[in-house]
């Protein structure tokens, strides 16, 4: 969220309100926003430990950065919807004087994304599409792949519009590029870099190789991997080409016995049963530990904790491990990926206390679909076997408009699927419960509560939340033992 969470900090929403000032964002940010970090948010925030490593101790055997920036942004997340949605390139607005030329760069690094050009400044802002190193394709915190050949698409593109002018380039989380002539040859390498990666992930691929082969075979050419800001310091090139295949082919590498798999659990058993036993494929994974084979030694290690998560001395081979190949990483997310592993396997899972699992500002934001969606991801298939819940749910802009005509949205909640029916007008069938809310009251679920339900209510509404299961606050320990 490091792109939209700090909006409390330099506007007050009064002021968005009232039109004094416009919140300009590309089109479709608002779904992208709830796509990317509501609906598969609290996963996220679990993987987002592995990709920034911010429970590492700092030093040079911990958390040095996070490839893109220093550290992660911690408190409280804020958003505000945007007034004026920019839809197409070559759309410019003035604000306060300036001159701003947009440049539409959907799909990139992020799913809703523009560039700005700021033509009385000779300046572009290149948002997060070329920065001072390879980014990712796919954060390993989770989110939709990207796509490489669109992002070179764009960055040639930016370099038509404005790549004879440019004299400053700027853009997110790193430092200017000064000069024409330097602003020119650094998006010409950033454009080649994701083509390249992408066009030769696609030539491997189509001559049957695997994303695991791939990216074992797959290097930068030497004009581009002398660029310091080609380095994939924050998304590796391995790591880049797993990512396009997959956003191609899928996970699946076409090999039936990766089809169905037996899960960790299962698998690690086996592995370390017809290895001859723990203590056998210890003893081997020394040796190879020995001759530098780490990643080697953390595939046969992992089997082995996952066969037996109490057994201390694969624990401990399999940290040395995570901890080679974290200092081996050119990616500072590669390294924080294995050093927190590590870190957890001698220390256990850090326990957090809980928090709630959308901010408040986040809620207020959302669309009721938007809120409905999230409630019906959480819905427990299991307990929700055998009921039919109806509660109609009348939207007023403000407690003094309760006798106006309402906004009706129906929901039911089945097993199947937490479901949404607009105008229930006529209200066919009785409802189960009939909520009147203003916006500002909000729903179960936000972290402002159960505010304003009256007695019948908290009796009725229960029942449909009780199949509704709020999420863990993290899901911790969760990946050793179900894997
Ligand atoms: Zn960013």
């Amino acid at each position: 969220m490091d792109h939209w969470g700090g909006v409390n900090g330099v506007v007050g929403e009064d002021d968005v309100r009232s039109g004094k000032i416009p919140v300009i964002a590309p089109d479709r940010f608002m779904e992208y926003a709830v796509a990317e970090n509501v609906t598969a948010g609290n996963a996220m925030l679990r993987r987002a430990q592995y990709q920034f490593g911010h429970f590492l101790p700092k030093g040079e055997r911990g958390h040095i950065d996070c490839g893109l920036g220093k550290a992660m942004p911690t408190g409280s997340v804020g958003l505000i919807p945007p007034t004026d949605l920019i839809k197409a390139t070559g759309e410019s607005r003035v604000i306060d004087g300036v001159r701003i030329e947009f440049q539409m760069a959907p799909e990139s690094e992020a799913p809703a994304e523009f560039h700005m050009i700021l033509p009385e400044f000779n300046t572009v802002n290149m948002a997060e599409n070329a920065t001072h190193c390879f980014h990712n394709l796919l954060p390993f915190r989770g989110a939709v792949v990207r796509d490489a050949h669109a992002w070179s698409k764009y960055l040639n593109e930016a370099l038509e519009l404005c790549g004879e002018r440019a004299k400053v380039l700027i853009g997110q989380h790193h430092w200017p590029v000064w000069g024409n002539g330097r602003v020119k040859s650094y998006l010409e390498t950033q454009r080649d870099l994701y083509k390249y990666v992408h066009d030769q992930t696609v030539r491997l691929m189509n001559q049957g190789l695997t994303a695991a082969q791939i990216a074992e075979q797959l290097e930068l050419p030497e004009t581009i991997a002398c660029q310091w800001h080609a380095r994939g310091y924050y998304g590796d090139i391995r790591h880049n080409a797993k990512a396009i295949y997959q956003r191609y082919l899928s996970w699946y590498d076409a090999n039936p016995a990766n089809l169905d798999p037996l899960p960790p659990v299962a698998a690690g058993r086996k592995y370390v049963e017809y290895i001859g036993g723990a203590a056998a494929a210890l003893s081997r994974a020394r040796e190879d530990f020995r001759r530098g084979e780490y990643r080697w030694v953390a595939q046969v290690m992992s089997h082995a904790v996952f066969a037996d998560p109490q057994n201390a001395e694969a624990r401990d081979l399999l940290a040395n491990a995570f901890e080679q190949l974290g200092y081996l990483a050119e990616a500072a997310t590669w390294r924080n990926a294995y050093l927190f592993g590590a870190y957890e396997l001698r220390h256990g899972v850090p326990q957090l206390p809980g928090r709630a699992p959308l901010s408040s500002d986040i809620v207020r934001a959302l669309t009721v679909e938007q809120i409905f969606d999230y409630l019906a991801v959480h819905l427990s298939g299991s307990k929700a076997a055998g009921k039919k819940i109806v509660v109609n749910w009348h939207f007023h802009r403000r407690a003094t408009e309760l006798r106006a005509q309402p906004r009706k949205l129906r929901l039911e909640l089945r097993r199947e699927q937490g479901d949404q029916r607009r105008g229930c007008g006529s209200e066919p069938q009785p409802p189960d419960a009939r909520r009147d809310l203003y916006r500002e009251n909000q729903l179960p679920g936000s972290d402002r509560g159960r505010t304003g339900f009256d007695r019948w209510e908290r009796r009725q509404i229960p029942r449909a939340f009780y199949i509704i299961r709020r999420p863990p606050s993290d899901v911790r320990n969760r990946r050793a033992q179900e894997g």
